[in-house]
């Protein structure tokens, strides 16, 4: 059980690649909290799913753009397991539109949550990660932060902004024997992916060697090895999981 005794914490992880973390760290024995923004239902069967499995999780409800909302979430988890070892900063949202239709909003709407929860929940749960024995930040970004993508000028610039938010954090994390690392997916099958119509969703197979989009559990198992002990002399890396594709 590489998680036992690891007090996880997943956000977004009541849909897609969140939901798909939060199962996979409850099989590996962690104690995983839940986050959700809206989705009540689909993170309390995501808790269910990992009691069944044998393992604890409380499901949290939290904008992770609410600085005052992510606090509430940190006490929440220290009630119920102590302080996090592990944070994946999974939520994400997309609001795609060419640069020239793309208004302020529909720019700071993905900055507040791709980059804003991202810097809020690490701010919430940061003494945790450098206080813990191997303590984990996780970033998930994209193939799209690294190759930009039509259509997403406000995503790209959120996910190549993990980047640079992940070498730093990992410096700075180097002497208290945490590190910080970044997954970047290729395109997952998940209600994201859905939004993209058919006729785009068959350009971007082209461009993929492995001549498939990725499934979730194509993506978990890696996560699962970077939140491990096993992963310790690994820190401020971008792992490309991405069917090949080029950057
Ligand atoms: P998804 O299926 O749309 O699920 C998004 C999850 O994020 C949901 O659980 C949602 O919770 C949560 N969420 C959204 N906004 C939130 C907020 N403000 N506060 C808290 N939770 C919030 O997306 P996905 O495809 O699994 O993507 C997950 C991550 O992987 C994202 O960061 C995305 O950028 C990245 N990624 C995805 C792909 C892909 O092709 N799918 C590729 C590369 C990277 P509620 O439903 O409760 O609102």
């Amino acid at each position: 059980m590489t998680l036992e005794d690891r007090t996880c914490v997943v956000t977004g992880a009541s849909r897609g690649i969140g939901r798909g973390i939060a199962k996979e760290f409850g099989r590996h024995g962690a104690s995983v909290a839940v986050n959700y923004r809206s989705s009540e239902a689909a993170a309390h069967e995501v808790v269910d799913a990992i009691e069944e499995t044998g393992g604890e999780a409380i499901a949290v409800q939290a904008d992770v753009a609410d600085n005052d909302a992510v606090a509430g979430m940190a006490e929440a988890v220290r009630s119920a397991f102590g302080p996090a070892d592990v944070l994946v900063n999974n939520a994400g949202l997309t609001v795609d539109r060419t640069f020239k239709n793309m208004t302020p909003e529909d720019w700071q709407r993905v900055v507040d949550v791709n980059l804003g929860g991202m810097y809020n929940c690490t701010h919430q749960f940061f003494e945790d990660i450098v206080d813990a024995d191997c303590g984990r930040l996780i970033n998930i970004s994209s193939v799209v932060g690294q190759q930009g993508n039509y259509g997403q000028a406000n995503y790209a610039t959120t996910k190549s902004g993990m980047f640079g938010f992940t070498r730093t954090i990992a410096l700075e994390l180097a002497r208290t024997g945490s590190t910080a690392n970044c997954v970047a997916p290729g395109f997952v099958r998940t209600d994201m992916l859905d939004e993209v119509s058919d006729h785009v969703q068959e350009q971007i197979l082209e461009r993929i060697p492995l001549e498939r989009f990725a499934e979730v559990d194509d993506i978990t198992g890696i996560v699962r090895f970077v939140a491990s002990e096993d992963s310790g002399y690994m820190t401020g890396q971008i792992l490309a999981v991405n069917g090949g594709m080029e950057w």
